[in-house]
């Protein structure tokens, strides 16, 4: 979500003439800033901290994304040095100001297809309507807002005609996603972009399980452009920790989930967040989570301390009663198990023809992409595969991280 409201803004600032610049050299530094972990949001400050440096007189400082809305104007407060607090999606008073202090003529809009020039992404849903009780982003993203199926489609249309080949569609929980106009919900939303001639790939994120449509896993096995991948946040093994994160589902049902998506696809990728340490997470609590991570087998595991946000019904209601220490204990257990069952499960597509949409080169200046299953690949002997290219690849070796794999015959 903060990746599509960077490339948002980011698409009117050099429409409006400005480019990207290393830091030492620009006169505009903006933060879009997280806050759902205490983490990200000491990052925000300590980052305000350091460009106190570099703030002078004809430079600007501005700060958008979720913590404006958590801190407002207390910020500007606490850090006197920062000259805008622009809340998300409302840049039009921030880029007046700009035009007012900086003298630019009109530039080229970034594609639509963002920086990687292949990939669009399309918030469909702004805000949320759950109140799991460690979460901040409904405070501060709100109420859900539902962009209308037709406005979504033309959206994605026009992307494809400007040569994205892949879209992405946001909402903080996707699968409430409903048209305002009466024309269903992710799964119908799904079938009409997948249509989009030219369009090689959709993705969405973030599912839930109490939300997500079995329609859907049957649109995604009888497509060829929907991604084979599910990004499930389960956040514990333990139903009692679910009921009091007030998730609104329990063990049994995201195990169903699972189980009828692989029955549809055996090989789908799939992603799931973790919360170790929520409050009263007993050691036999967490060893219920440790043991759904090794039974399901994830192919990626985020895996995150609790720490409590401000204004939360757990911050406010619950005893953060898990010692740091032992928080600590669990993520790190919890990650070496994570490490060894992605190093098993990415060695399985060793030797196996896969497909890739190349999005870049990396480091060693091959290209990289992702397969249909959301795992990265890169591919050797690629001198003539460019970025949007859809290749399919030889997998020779593979890492927990990626495969690699070579030009198939
Ligand atoms: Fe937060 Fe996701 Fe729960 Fe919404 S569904 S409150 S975004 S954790």
């Amino acid at each position: 979500m903060n990746s599509a409201d960077s490339e948002s803004l980011a698409r009117r600032l050099l429409a409006a003439g400005y480019s990207e610049e290393p830091l030492e050299r620009a006169d505009v530094a903006i933060l879009n800033t997280c806050v759902v972990r205490q983490a990200s949001e000491d990052r925000v400050y300590s980052k305000l901290h350091e460009l106190k440096q570099w703030k002078t007189r004809d430079r600007t400082i501005a700060v958008t994304g979720c913590i404006v809305a958590k801190e407002g104007d207390a910020l500007r407060r606490k850090f006197p040095h920062l000259d805008a607090v622009v809340p998300i999606g409302d840049y039009d008073t921030f880029l007046a100001g700009l035009e007012a202090r900086y003298d630019y003529s009109l530039g080229e809009p970034m594609p639509r297809s963002g920086r990687t020039g292949v990939s669009h992404y399309v918030r469909v849903i702004q805000g949320c309507d759950h109140n799991c009780t460690f979460c901040i982003v409904p405070r501060v993203r709100g109420r859900e807002r539902h962009v209308r199926m037709q406005a979504v489609v033309t959206e994605c249309r026009a992307a494809v005609a400007e040569g994205a080949k892949e879209v992405v569609l946001l909402g903080q929980n996707v699968d409430d996603y409903i048209d305002p106009d009466g024309g269903g919900g992710l799964a119908a939303l799904v079938r009409q972009v997948e249509q989009i001639p030219g369009l090689k790939r959709l993705r969405f994120l973030t599912s839930h399980p109490q939300d997500l449509e079995t329609e859907l896993l049957d649109v995604m096995a009888q497509s060829d452009v929907v991604c084979r991948e599910l990004q499930l946040p389960v956040q514990s093994g333990d139903d009692t920790i679910l009921r009091r994160m007030a998730r609104g589902y329990q063990t049994r049902h995201y195990r169903a989930i699972i189980e009828r998506a692989r029955e549809l696809m055996p090989d789908i990728g799939l992603a799931t967040d973790v919360i170790v340490g929520f409050p009263g997470e007993s050691e036999s609590a967490y060893l219920r989570t440790r043991a759904l991570v090794e039974e399901i087998e994830f192919d990626v595991v985020h895996i995150a301390m609790y720490s409590p946000r401000p204004g939360t019904h757990a911050a406010i209601r619950m005893a953060d009663d898990v010692p740091h220490e032992e928080k600590l204990r669990r993520l790190n257990d919890l990650l070496a198990l994570q490490r060894e069952i992605a190093a098993r499960k990415t060695s399985l597509w060793i030797g196996r023809e896969v497909e890739v949409l190349v999005e870049g080169r990396d480091e060693l200046n091959r290209p990289y992409g992702r397969i249909r299953q959301g795992k990265r690949a890169v591919v050797m002997r690629g001198r003539d595969v460019y970025p949007g290219d859809v290749v399919d690849v030889r997998v020779l070796q593979a890492t927990a991280g990626q495969l690699i794999g070579i030009p198939a015959a």
